[in-house]
């Protein structure tokens, strides 16, 4: 189907690449969240419309779905009353299904939820004074196991589609009350005037810092994310899309060329035993080739810097000897950088500890001296495990009953 290539992917388990980009339905409807015009055009033409009516419907089907947020095909109203029930009995514009939402005191919400096949997995928001990130997830599962990582301990179950993926950022606009209404289209009912709310969104960036690594998903990534960059789709910047991968060195190259997001990449670690132990695909891409593959990286510059995410492990990584290290690393290969300094966020099992508060100043302070800049970030969502590193779906935790009787409570 389409253009999804099977990808090998290395790790400690050998997953089943999953090579279609649509999830099957049971009643046989085609879900046409995650498609660009051009599938749903030949969608159209297959079912039996004419060329130049499918490519008109396509347009029209294109901006309710991305940019409206219409669910409904009957909320379509430029698209003629008796096509509305023609394309509903063929289609449907589908939601990833919540299973259950949480919301931490800290303001920081997140969801469990599940594919049409019935793979569960999670997305995060995490509001700011001066934005709203939603962390999305790529995969179920991820097959990289790091070690101080909650999600590295699942197996890798299977790539999201585009749809499953551009779906979280649907429904966390669903769930934001973000859609723009108003004076649109021609609509202009005393209600909706006005109140067209493209500016001051609440969710405002994404990070694809989920569940899964996103370069072992590329195609997928990439489709979905020009679905949100779409001007007459999400239309969010790529200025303001992050995609964070653990080092899969041959992807860097096209994620800057095909998606041109900003990039996160997860060091953790400056010498090789270390990166090996922790991040064990270290011992396929190491330190130096990710590093120069980093300062290939399209787009990238003093502008727009490139993120070095760095776990604090107790007694693992955080020597000042490791801080000065990074400086001379990044220096070296003469990074346009600045580095986020991740306070360890335990699990259950997990076999380290965070770094002290007074580790992570000190091994901030030489960094900053070393003229890069290395913010500590405060772990958000910690009580209801949406922190980095915690996702795991833990619906395996509740039975079903409690998860049935919780989602009925949830805001839609
Ligand atoms: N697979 C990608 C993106 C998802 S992880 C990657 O590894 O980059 C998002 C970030 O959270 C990564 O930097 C990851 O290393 C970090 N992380 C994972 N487990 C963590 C934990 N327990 N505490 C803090 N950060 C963690
Ligand atoms: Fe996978 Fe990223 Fe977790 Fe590593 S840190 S196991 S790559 S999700």
């Amino acid at each position: 189907m389409a253009d999804t290539n099977i990808m090998t992917i290395p790790g400690q388990v050998d997953p089943v690449p999953v090579a279609r980009d649509i999830t099957p339905r049971e009643d046989g409807r085609v879900d046409l969240m995650g498609l660009p015009r051009d599938r749903i055009r030949a969608l159209l033409e297959d079912a039996g419309l004419d060329a130049r009516q499918a490519k008109l419907r396509a347009k029209q089907l294109f901006h309710w779905i991305y940019h409206r947020g219409a669910t409904d095909f009957d909320a379509m109203t430029d698209i003629s009353k008796t096509m509305r029930p023609w394309m509903a009995e063929r289609f449907v514009i589908g939601r990833p299904n919540v299973v259950e939402a949480q919301h931490s005191s800290d303001g920081t919400r997140k969801w469990l939820l599940q594919t049409d096949d019935g793979h569960d997995f999670e997305m995060v928001f995490i509001p700011d004074a001066d934005r709203g990130t939603l962390c999305v997830s790529s995969q179920v599962g991820c097959t990289l196991n790091c070690t101080f990582c909650h999600t590295g301990t699942m197996r890798l179950v299977r790539n999201l589609t585009p749809g499953e993926i551009v779906g979280q950022v649907m429904l966390a606009r669903d769930a934001l009350g973000e859609w723009p209404r108003g004076v649109m289209d021609g609509l202009d009912d005393a209600e909706d005037a006005g109140h067209y709310t493209a500016d001051g969104r609440l969710l405002t960036n994404i990070v694809l810092m989920g569940m899964g690594e996103p370069l072992y998903n590329f195609d997928h990534v990439r489709n979905a994310m020009n679905l949100v960059m779409d001007g007459d789709g999400l239309a969010l910047s790529k200025r303001r899309i992050t995609l964070s991968t653990s080092g899969v060195v041959p992807m860097m190259e096209r994620c800057g060329e095909e998606i041109g997001v900003n990039l996160a990449v997860s060091l953790h670690a400056v010498t090789k035993p270390v990166r090996d132990e922790i991040v064990p695909l270290n011992r396929k891409y190491g330190i130096e080739e990710l590093l120069q593959a980093c300062a290939d990286y399209p787009g990238a510059s003093n502008a727009r810097r490139i993120t070095f995410e760095y776990v604090m492990l107790k007694g693992v990584n955080d020597s000042d000897d490791d801080a000065r290290e990074l400086v001379r690393l990044l220096k070296q290969f003469d990074l346009p950088a600045k580095v986020n300094l991740i306070p360890f966020n335990p699990w259950p099992g997990s076999a380290y500890e965070c770094s002290t508060p007074e580790r992570i100043r000190a091994f901030s302070n030489i960094v900053f001296e070393g003229g890069i800049s290395a913010p500590v970030r405060t772990p958000r969502g910690r009580d209801i495990d949406a922190a980095c590193g915690q996702l795991k779906t833990a619906a395996q935790k509740k039975s079903r009953a409690e998860r049935d009787r919780e989602a009925l409570a949830l805001p839609s």
